[in-house]
């Protein structure tokens, strides 16, 4: 038996023995937030998976992860499929800083911060946005100034997903506002637990608040937290930027990725609201809409597949900005395409007169609106796309 077969054997037997039921199939996954209450399976899943170094598999040992290879990783990823295992960790601390750190973080930083990602101990928010910098991020205004051997922060950041479950947060600021606006930024770690940080809910049109407004007033974090050095930040702080859009992208190999399952329900959706004749969608137009974005999907799902496999780094350069961006187009595309099929059913947002589903088809498609602006929107994604994969000018 070679190598990897090898491997399958015993991964899957670990996985028969160490899986608990509760975690097969949709439903909680950790993030790392010490404020979410963990179901009790969740919670034993994510201890033992970092245990074994499998919630960060191809990170290095010392960091919390278990050195797997390309081909080791993938063998567990199928394996985890098969059983239908959700992914134990999640969030910004696997899928976006911890792979930041292991690229430009110092010695001191990766034994003192990657242990902790790795085993879920924190959940991590990002601070980029403000009022007056969102695709013109460097123009954003947060201060940090140096006293001694921390920094004072001061400023206002904006749409900070999840912060009101937050423990830290990676915090682009100004440390230079005299040099030109893209060489002053330094990019810093903040723990939220402090007086210094308040965070204030955006409620939305749905009634839920999952932004924030996060505020700083003489926040201190400790100068050891600044990241790849001072006034560095823009450097480090677009590699983050391409982290997070290959998870969104579905292509960041560098962290956990579990459960991931690769197939589309898109016909039994459609064909369970869409009127139907002799068992056929019975409208045309729906039926061709249907078999593109099939098409499209599975074009999408090969993309990302093959961009996996051509990457050496963790995470795939700028073929990332193009993978998130068609992902979010297909995603919408998809959404649109369900409520086309609902009819009357899909304008439902709640009331006896619409179904559980049909209420959560709607606000779907409500929410995924935001996937061609979250993560820098699609026009940015083009810009990076013309100027950087096809090489236009400017
Ligand atoms: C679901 C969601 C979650 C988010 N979570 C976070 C988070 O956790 N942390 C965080 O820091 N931020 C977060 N954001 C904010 C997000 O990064 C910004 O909304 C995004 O970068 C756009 O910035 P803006 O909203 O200021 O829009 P603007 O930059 O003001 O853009 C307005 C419009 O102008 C267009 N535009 C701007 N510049 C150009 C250009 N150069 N060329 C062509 N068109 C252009 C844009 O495409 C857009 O259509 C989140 C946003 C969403 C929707």
């Amino acid at each position: 038996m070679n190598h990897l077969d090898a491997f399958r054997q015993d991964t899957r037997a670990w996985l028969e023995a160490n899986c608990p039921e509760g975690v097969r199939g949709p439903g909680q996954v950790a993030w790392g937030s010490r404020r979410i209450e963990l179901e009790p399976d969740v919670r034993l899943w994510l201890a033992r998976m970092a245990e074994k170094g499998w919630t960060v598999p191809t990170w290095p040992k010392a960091y919390g992860g278990a050195e797997l290879d390309k081909a080791e990783y993938q063998v567990l990823i199928s394996e985890l499929k098969r059983i239908r295992a959700r992914t134990p960790l999640t969030g910004r601390g696997v899928n976006y800083i911890g792979p930041t750190l292991l690229e430009y973080g110092n010695e001191e930083q990766k034994a003192r911060w990657l242990p902790g990602i790795a085993r879920g101990e924190g959940g991590w928010a990002m601070g980029y946005s403000e009022p007056g910098a969102g695709s013109d991020l460097a123009s954003l205004s947060t201060r940090a100034v140096r006293d001694g051997d921390r920094f004072i922060i001061n400023g206002r950041k904006i749409w900070t997903s999840d912060a009101m479950d937050c423990d830290y947060i990676f915090v682009l600021v100004r440390t230079n506002p005299d040099a030109p606006k893209h060489q002053g930024i330094s990019l810093i770690l903040v723990d939220m637990h402090q007086p210094g940080v308040q965070v204030r809910p955006i409620r939305l049109l749905s009634g839920a608040s999952p932004f924030n407004e996060t505020l700083f007033e003489d926040a201190i974090a400790p100068a050891s937290d600044l990241v790849g050095g001072i006034d560095n930040g823009w450097t480090v702080g677009k590699r983050l930027l391409q982290f997070e859009r290959s998870t969104h992208a579905g292509i960041n190999i560098s962290g956990a990725q579990g459960g991931r399952t690769a197939e589309s329900r898109l016909p039994q959706i459609v064909k369970r609201y869409a009127p139907l004749a002799n068992g056929a969608i019975a409208d045309p137009e729906l039926r061709t809409w249907l078999i593109r974005v099939e098409q499209n999907g599975h074009a999408q799902r090969l993309t990302q597949k093959r961009v996996i496999e051509e990457v050496q780094a963790r995470a795939p350069g700028f073929a990332s900005s193009a993978v998130k961006l068609t992902n979010a187009l297909q995603v919408q595309d998809s959404h649109e395409l369900i409520l086309a099929a609902m009819g009357s059913q899909g304008i439902g947002w709640e009331g006896a007169a619409f179904s559980p589903d049909e209420i959560e088809a709607t606000r779907t498609w409500l929410r995924d609106k935001s996937l061609t602006i979250a993560g820098g929107t699609k026009d940015i994604q083009r810009n990076i796309i013309a100027k950087r994969v096809l090489g236009l000018p400017d």
